[in-house]
């Protein structure tokens, strides 16, 4: 093991690598005043109930429209987000933007916040959220909190005592991409999750892997056991739409019904589904 570790500490030194830690360094640079100067954005990505089609929650996602080099994904920016101290002040405006923004939404719909891992250690998140919910008159069951599992999840006190502090605030919590962490049982034994979201490489394969098809399904039998809801993530197909219903997920998320879109974009789907109804089965048949 330690003649392992020790290969892999001789890093080459290579000009790929010279031009990405070049970039890391002027995302972060951007990243400083990306915030004050507005470039940065959420969008927001429904999530339906498997049973009555509705709405049930809106994911937000922040988007970064840096000035010189355009969009950029959060699969780039977050990290670098999180590898400085930016993370905390992203997250708090995050907190606030999504919790105004659901005011314009129905009663019963829910914003779900993604956070990373390393903010469950610090006071500042407990603070952020409070805050997020008293500037907007949000109730506190309305806001979800996505949490991927990782390491930070494992037995830390830290960690449990936030989440506690968080959940008796009355806001709910969500288990990210469950399935590609270190020990996704073992964050399920540890903390008390409202929501599992199943990582979106699990129902990319329930059409050809039986290997997936049995994940999925152990998951889904694990969730009503818990009581937990579910949700299948990144849903593309007509096929996968219809076995995360007939497995039993409580919800369904993904590009097949629908993409992450500005707040405003979002009010008008929101204001045509009004009243109506959509059976998930003709979704279905309507995509074909
Ligand atoms: P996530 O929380 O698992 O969010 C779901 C991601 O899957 C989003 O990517 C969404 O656009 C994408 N997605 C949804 N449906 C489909 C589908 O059918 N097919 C495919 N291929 N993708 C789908 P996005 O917006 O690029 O975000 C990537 C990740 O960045 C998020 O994964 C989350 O971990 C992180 N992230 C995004 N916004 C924030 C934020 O405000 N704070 C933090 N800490 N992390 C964030
Ligand atoms: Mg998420
Ligand atoms: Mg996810
Ligand atoms: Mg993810």
């Amino acid at each position: 093991k330690a003649k392992h570790a020790g290969r892999n500490r001789h890093v080459r030194f290579d000009w790929s690598m010279k031009e990405r830690q070049n970039r890391a360094y002027d995302l972060e640079m951007g990243l400083r005043n990306a915030l004050a100067n507005g470039e940065l954005e959420l969008h927001y990505q429904p999530i339906f109930d498997t049973e009555s089609s509705r709405i049930t929650i809106c994911e937000a996602l922040m988007r970064w429209r840096h000035p010189e080099m355009g969009w950029i994904t959060p699969a780039e920016f977050i990290p670098v987000a999180e590898s400085s101290s930016l993370i905390e002040p992203m997250t708090a405006w995050a907190l606030q933007q999504a919790c105004r923004d659901a005011m314009d939404w129905d009663e019963d719909i829910r914003v779900a916040v993604n956070i990373s891992p390393a903010l469950l250690r610090t006071d500042g998140l407990p603070r952020a959220v409070m805050t997020a919910l008293l500037e907007s008159g949000l109730k506190a069951r309305r806001l979800e909190l996505e949490v991927t599992e990782s390491t930070f999840l494992e037995d830390d006190r830290r960690t449990h005592l936030i989440l506690g502090e968080l959940r008796r605030v009355g806001l709910r919590l969500a288990l990210d991409d469950f399935g590609t962490g270190y020990s996704s049982l073992g964050s399920l034994r540890t903390h008390e999750f409202d929501t599992i979201k199943v990582d979106q490489s699990f129902m990319r394969g329930v059409g050809e892997s039986s290997r997936d098809r049995a994940i999925a399904q152990s998951v889904a039998y694990l969730a009503r056991a818990l009581q937990v809801e579910t949700v299948a993530e990144g849903i593309e197909t007509e096929e996968q739409l219809r076995y995360a219903r007939e497995t039993g997920f409580t919800n369904v998320q993904g590009f097949v019904l629908s993409r992450p879109m500005p707040a405003a974009a979002l009010l008008d789907l929101m204001e045509q589904r009004r009243g109506e109804v959509v059976d998930m089965a003709a979704v279905i048949r309507q995509r074909r």
